[in-house]
């Protein structure tokens, strides 16, 4: 049976340090394999508004990079084998505040990344045929949050923006049903796209292809697109190919059939000024120098990097540069893309969240914060009892993992769980699949 007695049966030492994660995405678990280490008697709780484990790698890695989805895999032991309990459905800022975390325990760790999409700010961004890479890549995930989406791309979509989030969404865009085969692209997803029919993708970048932030292996991938031809408008001097993005998008210019009607297109040096259109996106206009030049388009997606989530807040507030200001911030920590902005691959966070597992272990050790005898899990557990939430452990996500693993064919990596209801059905109810840790 699992339920709200197993979180409190697993009971912790009075006297052991309390320490509260709020985000299982990686920053969050890479500091509790941290502190697991540096802290061995410690209560480690990770709280994520989630039913499932794991942030970005789950709902952000584009479903076609499955060895990057396994690098989840890592962080299994801390659950199974290392006793750091994970409460998902708990949203942090709604079902329990900060003031709160930090009344029950010594450490509160946040590590809940940065899920809004920064916006271009001109006119036309909310018309109907806009789309921002967030939601996009969310709904690809088969996120919750997204499941609605089912996004009228039509046959010619610009992706505005210049790193690897663009370079995701076009891939995905333009594969085939059959380039998709071993993803964890929900079919409902791949029938969808393949009614969209998506053939022509630009990606437009503001500046130089030499400032672009395209990784260049990632670029090298748009080669297994068979069907498609890729042109770039690389106007840097040849002794530019010293930059490895600029060598790499050199290296990929023709590629495929011309004749081909599916096309990619990289274009630079276009600075975005409006988004055209009356009732629904025609196209977007650009200022090249001191003119102005419309390209016509079905659909806008924009993927100029993320910022704090404006619909899940933590509960602090943040200043002109995404800091945390206005608060008491003694005994609370912040880690990846929380703390740090919204930059840097899963494995850099790692550096980032050893550091402040050691800050904290380092004042534990110094007495400059103390145990003392703060309730932790068992006081967020009556808390979230008497608001009627219901947070979900890890043998729940084993649930869901279970049921998306058992629909798994030769073709699909998973069958992903989109349905809110669905997921915590499955969470909450011990009995509809039997799993063995
Ligand atoms: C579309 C996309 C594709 C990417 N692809 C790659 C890739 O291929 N390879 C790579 O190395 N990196 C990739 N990255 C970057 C990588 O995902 C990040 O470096 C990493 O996930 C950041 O980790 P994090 O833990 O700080 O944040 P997240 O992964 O965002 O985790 C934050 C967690 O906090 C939870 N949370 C948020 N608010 C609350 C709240 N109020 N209460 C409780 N919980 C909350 C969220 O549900 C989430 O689980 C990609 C990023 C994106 C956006």
């Amino acid at each position: 049976m699992t339920g709200m007695n197993d979180f409190v049966e697993l009971g912790n030492r009075p006297s052991s340090p309390q320490i509260a994660i709020v985000g299982a995405g990686p920053s969050g678990l890479f500091a509790a394999q941290s502190l697991r280490r540096l802290l061995a008697h410690a209560a480690i709780d990770v709280f994520d508004r989630l039913p499932v484990p794991f942030g970005l790698i789950r709902y952000g890695v584009a479903p076609d990079h499955q060895g990057i989805k396994a690098t989840a895999r890592q962080f299994e032991r801390l659950f199974e084998r290392e006793n750091v309990q994970f409460l998902g459905n708990v949203q942090v800022g709604r079902d329990l505040s900060i003031e709160e975390l930090k009344d029950l325990y010594d450490v509160v760790v946040l590590a809940a990344g940065l899920a809004g999409d920064r916006r271009l700010g001109i006119p036309g961004e909310t018309l109907p045929g806009v789309f921002t890479a967030g939601a996009l890549t969310r709904w690809l995930n088969a996120h919750p949050d997204e499941a609605g989406l089912l996004p009228r791309l039509g046959s010619h979509v610009l992706i505005i923006g210049n790193g690897n989030v663009a370079l995701d969404v076009a891939r995905l865009l333009l594969k085939t049903p059959e380039e998709l085969c071993g993803s964890d692209l929900h079919p409902d997803c791949v029938a969808h796209l393949k009614s969209e029919n998506v053939r022509e993708v630009e990606i437009i970048g503001r500046g130089a292809p030499g400032n672009a932030r395209f990784d260049p292996a990632m670029v090298k991938q748009l080669a297994a697109l068979e069907t498609v031809h890729i042109s770039v408008a690389c106007q840097e001097a040849p002794d530019a190919d010293a930059n490895p993005c600029v060598a790499a998008l050199r290296a990929i210019d023709g590629h495929g059939n011309p004749e081909s009607p599916r096309k990619l297109r990289f274009r630079f040096s276009l600075s975005p000024v409006s988004i055209a259109g009356k009732s629904h996106v025609s196209g977007a206009c650009f200022a090249i120098g001191d003119r102005v030049e419309t390209i016509d388009a079905t659909s806008v997606v924009t993927a100029i990097g993320f910022a704090p989530d404006e619909n899940v807040p933590v509960g602090l507030t943040r200043g002109a540069c995404s800091e945390v200001v206005g608060h008491d911030l003694a005994r609370v920590y912040t880690a990846g893309w929380f703390g740090r902005g919204p930059r840097g691959t899963i494995a850099e966070n790692r550096l980032d969240a050893r550091a402040v597992a050691e800050t904290i272990a380092a004042q534990f050790a110094d007495g400059q914060i103390r145990p003392e005898g703060r309730r932790g899990r068992d006081g967020a557990l009556t808390l979230l009892h008497d608001r009627a939430v219901r947070p979900v452990d890890y043998h729940g996500w084993l649930r869901i993992r279970a049921a998306e693993d058992a629909a798994r064919t030769d073709d699909l990596a998973r069958l992903k769980i989109s349905d809110w209801k669905a997921l915590l059905a499955l969470a909450q109810s011990p009995h509809l699949v039997d799993v063995q840790t």
